[in-house]
């Protein structure tokens, strides 16, 4: 029987004013972006931690740490394609991605076909193997008071 493993990340950034709001890799337009040390895509980072939480290879802070001056405001593309050399590297492919976006504002599903799109190029793997849902919080807590804005994901991944 192949052998499988599953991973899960979760993540939060802040929102405020005079930052690009990125995620899934796609910049979007938007009164405010996420804040972090990288580009804060909420999206990616949940999906680094499934993934190197699948392969039991610590996680996203533990690779690429915000102390270090390398990773200052980083397109976290690049710590996604490190974070699928890490996995292949351990003897690991992907299996699947099934993620979600809790987010008030902006409108997300108009952008996930090119989430998809961008992600599966960055990764080398199929646009069929990345599923992404966007969800509101109903106005309640810090998502539903548009303070900022979480993301799951739930990765397989496959033994070669
Ligand atoms: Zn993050």
């Amino acid at each position: 029987m192949m052998k499988v493993r599953v991973g899960f990340g979760y993540d939060v950034h802040q929102l405020v004013p005079d930052r690009d709001l990125w995620l899934g890799g796609v910049r979007i337009d938007h009164t405010v972006g996420l804040k972090g040390h990288s580009d804060a895509d909420v999206l990616i980072h949940a999906i680094c931690d499934a993934l190197l939480g699948a392969a039991n290879l610590r996680d996203i802070g533990y690779h690429f740490p915000d102390t270090a001056g390398e990773y200052k405001d980083i397109d976290s593309k690049i710590l996604l394609r490190d974070t699928m050399r890490l996995l292949r590297e351990a003897g690991y492919e992907l299996g699947n991605i099934d993620a979600t976006i809790a987010a008030e504002r902006p409108k997300i599903n108009p952008h996930i076909p090119s989430m998809k799109q961008t992600l599966a190029a960055v990764m080398a793997v199929d646009e069929n193997d990345i599923s992404i849902k966007a969800t509101t919080s109903e106005r309640l807590g810090f998502v539903g008071r548009e303070e900022g804005m979480a993301a799951y994901a739930t990765v397989l991944i496959t033994a070669r």
